[in-house]
This record gives C-alpha cells, sequence and structure tokens, in this order.
C-alpha cells in the first residue's frame, strides 16, 4: 500500500511542535513510518512544497497576510489538514500581542519597524476549514496518535474534547485549587495533557487552550474572589488564549 504523504508546515511560532513530532515517544514514531514526508522544513532538506498531500499539519500562528495566502493554497492541496500545537489551534502566545496596540507591541521589539508588515495574530481556522485539532503547547501525544491513525484507516478523528479537571480526577489528585488555593485555569483547559502540572502540585496555566464552551468568566470570578489582581487575571486568560472568544469573555468580568 502506497504510504500517505505528509506535509508539515510552521508560521509564526518557536517550531517546537515539528520537533516534538519527531521526538514524541515510541508509538507515534512507529505510526510516523507509515507516512512518507514530502515536506517538513525543519526536519528535511529540500522537499516539495507544493504537494498534492493526503495529510498536512500546521504549526504556527498568522501573522502575516502572505501567510494567510500560502495557507489556503497548501489547504486546496490537503486531502486533511490538522492545526497542530496552541499557536495553531488558538493563536497560542504569539496571539497575546492583540491585547496592545499593534504599533506599541512593534515598537517594544524592533528598533525599526518600517520593515515590519504584521497583521493581527489568528489561528489558522480564522482563514481555512480545519478537519482537526491537535492541541498543547507542545502539542500532547494522544491527539497526534489519534490525527495520524484516523489518516491510515480511514475514519473520522475523535479527539478530547472535556476539561484538564476530568483528567486530573481520574488520576486521583488533591485538587490545588480547592485545597491550596492555587489558581488553577483546568476547569476552563481542553484536556490531552494527562492533567501533567496538578498531578506535580501545581496550577494549570491553560497551554493545552480554553475547552469548548468552557465557562471562562465564572473561574475569573472565582479568581477575583481568591484576591488575584486585575493583571493577574488578564496574564492567566490571554497567554494562550487572547485569540480565543472563551477566554476573552472572560476578561469582561474584570470591569465589573
Ligand atoms: S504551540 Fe508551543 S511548541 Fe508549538 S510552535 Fe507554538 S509555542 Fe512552539
Ligand atoms: S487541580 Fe485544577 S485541574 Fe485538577 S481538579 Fe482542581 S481545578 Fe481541576
Ligand atoms: S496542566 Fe495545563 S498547563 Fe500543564 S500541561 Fe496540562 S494544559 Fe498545559
Amino acid at each position: 500500500m502506497k504510504k500517505p504523504r505528509l506535509g508539515f508546515f510552521k508560521y509564526s511560532c518557536c517550531a517546537g511542535c515539528e520537533f516534538q513530532v519527531m521526538y514524541f515517544q515510541k508509538h507515534v514514531l512507529e505510526t510516523l513510518k507509515n507516512f512518507e514526508f514530502i515536506f517538513a522544513r525543519m526536519l528535511l532538506r529540500g522537499g516539495n512544497p507544493h504537494g498534492p498531500f493526503d495529510i498536512a499539519l500546521v504549526e504556527g500562528t498568522i501573522t502575516e497576510a502572505w501567510q494567510a495566502d500560502e495557507l489556503k493554497k497548501i489547504r486546496e492541496k490537503s486531502t486533511l489538514l490538522f492545526a497542530i500545537g496552541s499557536c495553531a489551534v488558538d493563536g497560542g502566545i504569539p496571539a497575546i500581542k492583540s491585547t496592545m496596540p499593534e504599533l506599541d507591541v512593534e515598537s517594544k521589539v524592533y528598533a525599526d519597524i518600517t520593515t515590519i508588515h504584521s497583521i493581527r495574530p489568528h489561528a489558522i481556522d480564522a482563514y481555512i476549514k480545519v478537519d482537526g485539532y491537535i492541541r498543547g503547547c507542545p502539542p500532547g501525544e494522544r491527539d497526534l496518535a489519534e490525527a495520524l491513525s484516523s489518516v491510515l484507516s480511514d475514519k473520522k478523528p475523535d479527539f478530547i474534547n472535556y476539561s484538564v479537571c476530568v483528567e486530573c480526577k481520574l488520576k486521583g489528585n488533591v485538587c490545588v485549587l480547592v485545597a491550596y488555593g492555587m489558581p488553577c485555569m483546568g476547569p476552563v483547559t481542553n484536556a490531552g495533557c494527562g492533567a501533567l502540572c496538578p498531578s506535580m502540585n501545581r496550577a494549570c496555566y491553560a497551554c493545552f487552550g480554553p475547552m469548548k464552551q468552557a465557562n471562562g468568566p465564572a473561574l475569573a470570578r472565582k479568581f477575583k474572589m481568591m484576591g488575584l489582581s486585575k493583571e493577574d487575571i488578564k496574564r492567566r486568560f490571554t497567554e494562550f488564549g487572547a485569540d480565543t472568544l472563551e477566554f476573552r469573555r472572560a476578561l469582561d468580568i474584570l470591569e465589573d
């Protein structure tokens, strides 16, 4: 049987997702052997960026107009396309800049902003239809394996769609929010990491991004009652979710 053709594309980000894919635990690496890598800028010398692809994995946030144009072309040449990592799924860390006026951010970073042509940062699904989301910063193994095996077995992928709290309770952890008053983002964050941070007695900081229909305002109100400052609450909801409705809505209660 012919191996499915895989392309891995990168926009504004740290490229950690692409490396994470290659260094993942054994069974994802085993699964990857069943694919033909056609293009992966960080991993392959050369390669063919024009496709066609049976599966495209796209990491990074769209922060420049040319990226959106190129992304649309990749979509046309790909049977399935998955967003991988918080940057591509939710806007991630690059989207923090949308919490400040564009020119202020650019002036803080660059001495000369005349050569900077960035646009408001967005997750890739602001521009194209996506077949699924492999969440996390860096991404989780389980959802990546699900995406890859769905291609091999020609079935619809079944991604995790519940909160970190569910994984945390299944592990029998003591709740750091209730027991120790730590500002844990677990109730509003999509699962997939195995409740990594609470399992180490640390608060979740939402690197898997918001769970769909998360009640951000309720958790922000709770943090306010716990005595967190407005700036601290804002930082927690915008570190990975500045481009998401679920987390941006939480900021409204800070004006109450
Ligand atoms: S999601 Fe995280 S690991 Fe992946 S590219 Fe973005 S910042 Fe890097
Ligand atoms: S520690 Fe955090 S993730 Fe775990 S149950 Fe409590 S709030 Fe949820
Ligand atoms: S517990 Fe939260 S911050 Fe920690 S890895 Fe999981 S999603 Fe990311």
